[in-house]
């Protein structure tokens, strides 16, 4: 069996040197052409398309431990799965042994200290489905099936950012398999550099094997959802919406969208297609005060769809999941802004004319308000300047169509960064943004993150990331 090592030397693997490995393993353990080798290689973005050496889905921290003593002795490349979510395909790696963490998904609540334990292979939809049992609530994001550890450690933000900052400082400790294979907890008051550095440095310094996460009452009931019309109603829709983040209190968040309508049941079979304009709504408070709050959404104009009510808040978080699925192409673009100026909607307008395929959108997110009142160095995941994120995200189909699609997120980019902070968010780099980026995503704690990483993983082991240099 042909691998590569860290270095990226084509080494064999013998036989028995895999027997040894899965002896010692409660997992499954597949080589090409294993039924389950496929499903854990593949990706949520289809322009990733890379074949690991070994998969190993982990089956408890022991198994974690085996596979990161295993790579080491071997000097084997080593790649880490959580949800498979990240754009940039950082789960998968060519030749290298995969830790797929997907069989790890237990939650723990205590409802009483309102906190839960959650392992790292869970999706968000497990923590929010396991929390909402006790009407409470982690800050995760908006998609369901992401994974909590790419998130978490990369930041992470959602619709109760507003309120509590990024997911990363709504951690209290995780637990870590380190480079040389042992077992730590990382808290406030334990390994306080490396619990710094895994919230937001992107999963530089160890595996993580769960992660405990700060909960805040939410719903079961909120009220959320969008309300969407015709592409030609958008500067006034945006001029509506720049209005009312303006004013927003932090139980509100608001996205606003442009997009071609998806076949979605709650929108006319005939605008199906068609440019749309569209704000989703999230009130994570009281649902009495959420509907008055969302109610100069609903009296606007006159929307061809509105799905804006009070709902689960379980199924808010997975409001988005089916315009997300697996295995389309993706190619995104996105900067912090520090505010939404009205040039910046007329640039938008003009680039959502021009989007080349039907699942492609324009999007932008409110998160400023609790991020913002921390210290720049709370946590690694930074940007506490950051009000806003545009995200221009490009999915389509077919390989042909790539050039297209791409060329149309980097146009529109272009004309957004005169707008940005300068900053990014490290998790929505793409696999062609370079270290530029990553000191735009980290900014100054990347000095910092360099020398939590020369302690912990001095021969940069988990390098199948953003990743930091050891200094
Ligand atoms: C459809 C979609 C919606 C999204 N929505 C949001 C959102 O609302 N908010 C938001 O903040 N982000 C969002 N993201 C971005 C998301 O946070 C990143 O893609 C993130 O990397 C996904 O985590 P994952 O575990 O699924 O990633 P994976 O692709 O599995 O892993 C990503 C990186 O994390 C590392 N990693 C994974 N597990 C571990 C571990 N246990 N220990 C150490 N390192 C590990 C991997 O090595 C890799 O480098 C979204 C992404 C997609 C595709």
């Amino acid at each position: 069996m042909q691998a590569k090592t860290m270095e990226g030397r084509e080494i064999e693997l013998k036989p028995e040197t895999l027997n040894g490995l899965k002896m010692h393993l409660l997992g499954p353990m597949f080589t090409p052409g294993d039924v389950g080798y496929e499903e854990s290689r593949t990706v949520w973005n289809a322009m990733i398309d890379r074949r690991p050496a070994v998969v190993v889905r982990c089956l408890g921290t022991t198994d974690v431990m085996t596979c990161v003593r295993f790579a080491r002795e071997h000097e084997l490349l080593l790649c880490i799965k959580g949800g498979g979510h990240n754009i940039a395909g950082l789960a998968a790696a060519d030749g290298a042994l995969m830790l797929d963490m997907s069989l790890m998904r237990g939650v723990w609540v205590d409802p009483q200290r309102k906190l839960a334990r959650a392992q790292a292979g869970c999706l968000l939809g497990d923590v929010d489905r396991e929390t909402q049992v006790h009407g409470l609530a982690a800050v995760l994001g908006f998609v369901s099936l992401t994974g909590i550890a790419g998130l978490t450690l990369g930041g992470g933000f959602g619709y109760l950012t507003r309120r509590w900052g990024w997911a990363a400082d709504n951690v209290t400790g995780m637990d870590v398999v380190t480079a040389d294979s042992r077992w730590v907890h990382a808290g406030s008051d334990e390994n306080a550099d490396l619990f710094w550095g895994l919230r937001g440095g992107g999963g530089n310094f160890g595996v993580v094997t769960g992660i405990d996460y700060v909960l805040h009452p939410v719903g079961p009931e909120i009220v959320g959802g969008m309300v969407a019309w015709p592409a030609s109603e958008a500067p006034k829709v945006l001029e509506l919406y720049r209005t009312l983040v303006a004013k927003a209190p932090l139980e509100l968040t608001l996205l606003a969208l442009l997009r071609p309508a998806p076949p979605a049941p709650w929108l006319p079979k005939d605008m199906h297609g068609k440019p749309i304009v569209a704000l989703l709504a999230c009130y994570s408070g009281k649902v009495e005060e959420g509907e008055k709050a969302v109610a100069p959404i609903k009296s606007f104009g006159h929307p061809v769809g509105d799905m804006l009510v009070r709902r689960p808040y379980t199924q808010m978080q997975s409001l988005l999941d089916a315009t997300q699925p697996n295995g389309r192409r993706n190619y995104w673009k996105s900067e912090y802004l520090p505010r939404v100026e009205p040039s910046l909607c007329e640039k938008l307008i003009d680039h959502a004319s021009k989007i080349r395929s039907p699942y492609s959108s324009i999007v932008l997110v409110h998160i400023g308000g609790a991020l913002n009142g921390l210290e720049d160095d709370h946590s690694p995941a930074g940007n506490r300047d950051a009000h806003f994120l545009l995200n221009l995200a490009a999915s389509w189909g077919q390989a042909s169509e790539d050039d297209a699609n791409i060329e149309w997120a980097r146009e529109a980019q272009h004309d957004a960064k005169a707008f940005s902070t300068g900053g990014t968010y490290i998790n929505f780099l793409t696999q062609d943004e370079g270290p530029e980026r990553t000191h735009a995503a980290l900014g100054n704690g990347l000095q910092r993150l360099a020398e939590i990483k020369a302690r912990w993983d001095p021969k940069n082991v988990f390098r199948t990331n953003r990743n930091i240099k050891p200094v």
